[in-house]
């Protein structure tokens, strides 16, 4: 039976209606003003700071984070600036003077999923050295032991060929642990090295200059797959290294045998760097072969971008006192807006400024001059920090307050909470808005209507909103009807070594390594964990 129009009109049954309809009214006003309300406290930097302070003090906080501020315009004038270094980078005739030196690689056969065998790598990155044993099964499938070492910095520093005996011993633990010494097989060996290097072939590859806080003597302008190979061989190693490759070519190589869009690798970790699949005809300094694919890897390193200058234009004071602090001032002015090294040293600098500008931590004025607390220290203010308080949300603070604690400040007020992690917010989405406009120059420049980008390092893992502030530049930055995705595989830089040589393999160029794999059933591979390692940025203390 059903109800008519007449019926449901009747009083009786309208009275209910209006009341239900009242009180869903009542209710959506009080829980919406509550919303608000929590939206309110939970926003900081616009309600709380402005609540309980003098409005001079936020205006002279704004003052100093809009310098960080980049808008859209200037993002793209950057980009425009980036494109004309990378042609000086390609051109035979500037490439010396260019900053971006846009090295091409000698990797030109990207992988497909159906490689196979068994690979070691090591990947030297800065941070940590980890050595890894990499299973290809085919069908993009992928299993790999690994364990990471720790590269005391007595080592980064010193003679170089106390360096490589370190990386040899290393995969020598590493090996006797996989029982895999002695075995009568030479194992291939691929070895992501990311620093900037001119390669002369897959395997032969010249330092040009330490970056990352390393400067071992005796290496730079030296063939490091060589220097590796005389420390491998001198202890007897049963291992052959067939590809060098660094870690943003890994990453590209690692991601394009699970997705073969992918035409961009990208590194947010200690440093920054990027990589692209370039077409031959474009890389004027090219100097071998014109063979199918007609095409190469080009390994940027745009962490030198703005090393002539041409970025003072968004440096701020705190940039310029990052990098005269540095072991190697003048360079890498990229990077040194963007990555992990350098990220946590800008907030460190903000906050101290601030807080001599009598702006932040008013109540802790007693505690002033502690010069022996984390924050009077250069790398006192890890990177990891700034994602720990920018994990925060409303008004409790917890993580800011345990990050303050540990840099020394005691019981912060909700006002130094919330400016902290405001500063965090500028600098983390400048460095994410910076790259993502560099991303969007290959992008555009790539000319496919599907690309993805692989990315990897500890920045752009664990960094709460990196990935998001990075995506949402670059939809504005990016071609409209071009299609992106920004894809990270686990270890990245590492599988992606061996994956590089396999590559090679299957176009026919490496056959006797393939020959030299082939024949050995897979090890039964443990998933080792692995461990945690030493805060880098100490080594720049
Ligand atoms: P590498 O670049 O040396 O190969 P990683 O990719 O692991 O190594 O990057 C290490 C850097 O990442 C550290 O120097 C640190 O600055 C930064 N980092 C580590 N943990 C975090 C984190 N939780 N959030 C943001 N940055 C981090
Ligand atoms: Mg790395």
């Amino acid at each position: 039976m059903s109800l008519n129009i007449a019926q449901i009109l009747q009083d009786d049954l309208i009275t209910p209606m209006v009341r239900k309809t009242a009180y869903g009214l009542a209710t959506t006003c009080i829980l919406g003003a509550a919303v608000y309300a929590g939206y309110c406290v939970a926003a900081p930097e616009k309600h709380i700071i402005r609540q309980h302070r003098h409005p001079e003090l936020n205006d002279q906080i704004e003052k100093v984070v809009d310098s960080l501020k980049i808008t859209d315009d200037q993002l793209i004038h950057i980009m425009h600036i980036l494109e004309e270094e990378m042609s000086a980078g390609l051109s035979p005739i500037t490439h010396k003077q260019a900053t971006v030196k846009m090295f091409p690689t000698y990797v030109r056969n990207i992988p497909n999923g159906t490689e196979v065998g068994q690979v070691l790598a090591l990947d030297l990155g800065g941070t940590n050295f980890r050595v890894l044993l990499i299973d290809l099964r085919g069908n993009a499938r992928v299993e790999l032991t690994s364990k990471i070492f720790v590269i005391p910095q007595s080592i980064m520093i010193g003679d170089g060929r106390h360096l490589f005996c370190h990386l040899a011993e290393c995969l020598y633990d590493f090996m006797l642990k996989e029982n895999l010494l002695r075995t009568g097989i030479c194992y291939p060996l691929g070895f992501t090295f990311s620093f900037p290097c001119r390669q002369e072939g897959l395997a032969s590859a010249r330092l040009t200059s330490w970056t990352k806080g390393f400067s071992c003597s005796g290496v730079v302008n030296e063939d490091v797959v060589k220097l590796l190979q005389e420390a491998i061989n001198e202890k007897g190693i049963n291992a052959k290294c067939v590809a060098l490759v660094n870690d943003t070519v890994g990453t590209l190589m690692a991601c394009a045998y699970k997705d073969p869009a992918t035409a961009i690798g990208l590194i947010l970790g200690t440093g920054t760097n990027a990589c692209y699949i370039e077409n031959l005809d474009k890389v004027g300094t090219w100097n071998s072969d014109y063979d199918e694919p007609k095409q190469v890897i080009i390994n940027m390193e745009w962490g030198a971008f703005g090393d002539n200058g041409r970025l003072n234009l968004i440096r701020t004071k705190y940039d310029e006192e990052v990098d005269l602090s540095s072991i190697n001032p003048g360079k890498q002015i990229f990077e040194k807006m963007i990555s992990g090294m350098y990220m946590g040293e800008i907030v460190r600098l903000i906050i101290l400024d601030l807080l001599q500008q009598e702006l932040l931590f008013l109540g802790h004025r007693d505690t002033y001059g502690d010069y022996k607390t984390p924050l009077y220290n250069r790398g006192g203010f890890y990177t990891k920090f700034v994602s720990t308080v920018e994990t925060d949300e409303g008004i409790k603070f917890s993580n800011t307050r345990r990050v303050l604690e540990d840099i020394g400040i005691h019981n912060p007020t909700y006002d130094d909470c919330a400016i902290v992690q405001h500063i965090c917010r500028q600098v983390s989405k400048r460095a994410a808005r910076l790259a993502g406009a560099g991303l969007a120059v290959l992008v555009n420049r790539i000319g496919k209507s599907d690309v993805t980008v692989g990315v990897d390092g500890s920045l752009y893992r664990y960094h709460p909103r990196f990935k998001r502030n990075m995506e949402r530049c670059m939809e504005t930055l990016v071609n409209k009807d071009v299609k992106f995705a920004l894809e990270t595989i686990p270890d990245a830089s590492g599988i992606g070594a061996a994956v590089t040589a396999a590559a090679e393999c299957r176009s026919g160029k490496g056959a006797a390594m393939v020959a030299c794999v082939a024949g050995k059933p897979y090890l039964v591979n443990s998933i080792v964990s692995d461990e945690e390692t030493a805060d880098y940025e100490k080594i720049n203390s």
